[in-house]
């Protein structure tokens, strides 16, 4: 897709600051990080989003995720991290084009990446649970 950044950025044919890269996936740091360190780990093969990743290779990227996110952890010095994957722009996605967010997480770094919890009954949770229940 000519006209998405990170499969220009998969091509090489737009910059990228690349930490990682092997034949399924490239490592980049975000150009406009959420704090320092900011990491995003992008499937080469153009795929919007988790609906549509092949599910085999979402298992693959989290193993990467897993092994990269110590890493940084060993050489930045920090303690904790959020990971973050946006589907759709309701949900705040703004690069359709699948990446995970691996965003470090500094004592005191101000970054607020929170919810309001819903006030659900227990009759409401077990709604959802009869609709959701699967089997795979
Ligand atoms: P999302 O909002 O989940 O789709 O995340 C898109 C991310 O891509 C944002 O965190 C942007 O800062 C980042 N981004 C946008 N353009 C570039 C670029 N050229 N190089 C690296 N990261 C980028
Ligand atoms: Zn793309």
């Amino acid at each position: 897709m000519s006209d998405c950044i990170f499969c220009n950025i998969v091509s090489g044919a737009f910059s990228s600051a690349t930490i990682y890269e092997n034949d399924e996936f490239k490592v980049i740091l975000d150009r406009f990080p959420a704090n320092e360190g900011h990491v995003l780990i992008l499937v080469k093969e153009h795929v919007a989003n988790l609906f549509e990743i092949d599910p085999d290779k979402a298992g693959r990227l989290f193993r990467l995720a897993a092994l990269i996110a110590r890493e940084m952890k060993t050489r930045l010095g920090f303690e904790h991290m959020n990971v973050m994957q946006n589907n759709g722009t309701i949900a705040g996605q703004t690069v359709f084009h699948f990446h995970l967010h691996l965003i470090p997480r500094y004592e005191n770094d101000g970054i607020q990446i929170h919810y309001q919890p819903l006030e659900l009954t227990d009759a409401q949770i077990e709604a959802m649970r009869k609709k959701l229940e699967m089997q795979l």
